[in-house]
């Protein structure tokens, strides 16, 4: 049909499943198992539905402001979204805005090159290092933006502070974006060198430290300049991206800091605990900073341990493509979670394939 051929075409990003069987155990999204600081809950409870007639603050001053406070920066320098990923996908639409390539490497987060291809932006992948690290001597080749996690998705590997500069100095024409959706784990925030360099755009989002993944809220920070340049392309697509009750739950969750150390600390612990209980189970993985860990047995199929969990009702992520097709991605749940999880594989493992 003469028709179909005005179309634009994308192959979409492929989220985790999100099962409608609440006996799951559910291991395959990075969410967080604890729920949201209590204050949360007082804020739903109070709100006034009249407000809803309204439009509500295209600024999203509320929370823009509550995240300046928190993190020690201008107001001018936050930039809110529908989660990190409606805040990335503008920052693609912005930033990435020249003929040359963007680079970002071969294993990370699958949303980078579905952007890219949507906005027709030419991009080169690099190799992480066979330890899945960056090597910043790879970004050195001339580019039209750079973007990587930190710590890395789905490895869950941390680059120190030392790399991301490495890749800052040697990138004084790019805009370069630091995806920190898991920086609050263990990992050493970029946002310090911001005072340095005018180009850093740093992203995160309280879908996985915050337990509000089902709010929809990310963010970004960065100089002044870059945040105007993200506002005015947002004006130009949707000024109501964020809406009242977001606002007012997301500004809340930031003022009780002891509850969402607490939380991240546990996680933390139980991460830790998973470590040496899947090398005792044979796995080996990347040391990850991060709410989840990348690891493959190298005596038992992937795939096959996959399938297995899933039918013992324990979901884990699993991606059929080069170079990471041995591996699954397991969330790190509660210790109860976690042991369930061990004691499956345990089964799994001593069964004949
Ligand atoms: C989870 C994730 C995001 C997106 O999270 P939102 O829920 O959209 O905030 C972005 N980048 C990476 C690397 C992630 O893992």
């Amino acid at each position: 049909m003469g028709w179909e051929e005005n179309i634009r075409r994308v192959v979409p990003y492929t989220p985790g499943e999100q099962p409608k069987n609440e006996n799951v155990i559910k291991l395959n999204t990075n969410e967080n198992p604890y729920p949201p600081a209590p204050n949360v809950q007082k804020i739903l409870q109070n709100f006034d539905v009249d407000q809803m007639r309204l439009y509500p603050d295209p600024e999203a001053s509320l929370l823009v402001q509550a995240i300046a406070e928190t993190y020690h920066v201008q107001p001018e320098q936050v930039f809110v979204g529908v989660g990190s990923d409606d805040v990335l996908s503008m920052a693609f639409l912005t930033f990435f805005h020249s003929n040359k390539k963007i680079l970002f490497p071969d294993v990370t987060y699958s949303f980078y090159d579905v952007w890219a291809e949507l906005y027709h932006i030419p991009y080169e992948t690099i190799p992480l290092t066979e330890t899945f690290h960056i090597n910043p001597e790879d970004y050195t080749i001339p580019n039209g933006g750079i973007i990587f996690p930190n710590p890395n998705a789905p490895t869950g590997v941390f680059e120190n502070l030392d790399t991301v500069e490495k890749i800052l100095q040697n990138n004084p024409d790019s805009v370069v974006i630091v995806d920190e959706a898991y920086i609050d784990f263990g990992g050493i925030s970029s946002l310090s060198l911001l005072e340095k360099y005018e180009n850093l755009l740093v992203v995160q989002t309280f879908s996985k430290s915050r337990s509000m993944a089902g709010m929809r809220i990310g963010f970004a920070i960065g100089s002044e300049k870059l945040i105007r340049y993200l506002n005015d392309v947002k004006f130009s697509v949707n000024s109501y991206t964020m809406n009242q009750v977001t606002l007012a739950c997301g500004a809340e969750t930031l003022k009780d800091k002891a509850y969402f150390e607490t939380c991240t600390n546990k996680i933390i612990r139980t991460r830790e605990q998973a470590k040496q209980n899947l090398r005792s189970l044979g796995f080996v993985f990347p040391d990850s900073m991060s709410n989840f860990i990348f690891a493959k047995h190298p005596e038992h199929d992937a795939g096959m341990i996959f399938q297995k969990l899933k039918e013992k009702n324990i979901f884990v992520r699993y991606w059929n493509k080069p170079r990471i097709n041995q591996y699954l991605r397991i969330t790190i749940g509660t210790p109860e979670n976690m042991q369930a999880l061990f004691t499956a594989l345990e089964k799994i493992l001593q069964e004949k394939e």
